[in-house]
């Protein structure tokens, strides 16, 4: 299970899958740390968590990235803000088709498609920077034209998403 960060509502249910979790530093210290990580805390007791580190380069305009299997189909950007350690996960299918899933820097496809950002009070409440997820929507934004973002919240937005057999080791949310 890769996850984009560990606020409750990306995370509940995790101790339902007997999978690995695979987290950076700086997000697992948020979640460790910080009070919006709470339900992270209790469903991720016992679950194997095996932390990755941002050793490769920019990425599509993001400042580090993780490459997960070494061969480009899943590669990790740090997309801080939202969290301390909210990461873009970009996915490259065989068939060339490339996904975007990025977390919660936008909830709904009219943040990509208009700019819209998440109410004053939501971003108030729930990002620790609010000017460096500004920074990770605009690059969303550009890179829209080239490949399909997805925000963790537009069910909408999973419609063209191919759905992948079971035996597919990883998750997204
Ligand atoms: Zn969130």
């Amino acid at each position: 299970m890769l996850v984009t960060h560990v606020h409750w509502d990306h995370v509940s249910g995790l101790d339902s899958l007997r999978v690995p979790v695979w987290i950076n530093e700086a997000e697992n210290r948020y979640g460790a740390d910080d009070s919006h990580g709470r339900v992270f805390r209790a469903v991720s007791q016992g679950m194997e968590i095996r932390e990755y580190a941002f050793d490769g380069p920019e990425y599509l305009g993001f400042p580090a990235s993780f490459d997960f299997y070494g061969d480009g189909s899943v590669v990790v950007a740090l997309a801080a803000g939202h969290t301390s350690g909210s990461v873009v996960v970009f996915v490259t299918l065989p068939t060339g088709k490339r996904y975007a899933f990025i977390g919660d820097l936008t909830w709904q496809m009219d943040g990509i498609s208009r700019g819209a950002q998440r109410p004053w009070l939501m971003r108030r409440v729930a990002d620790v920077d609010a000017r460096t997820v500004r920074v990770g929507l605009q690059r969303s934004i550009a890179l829209s034209r080239v490949l399909q973002v997805v925000p963790a919240h537009d069910v909408a937005a999973y419609d063209s998403i191919p759905l992948l057999p079971s035996r597919f080791p990883s998750v997204t949310l």
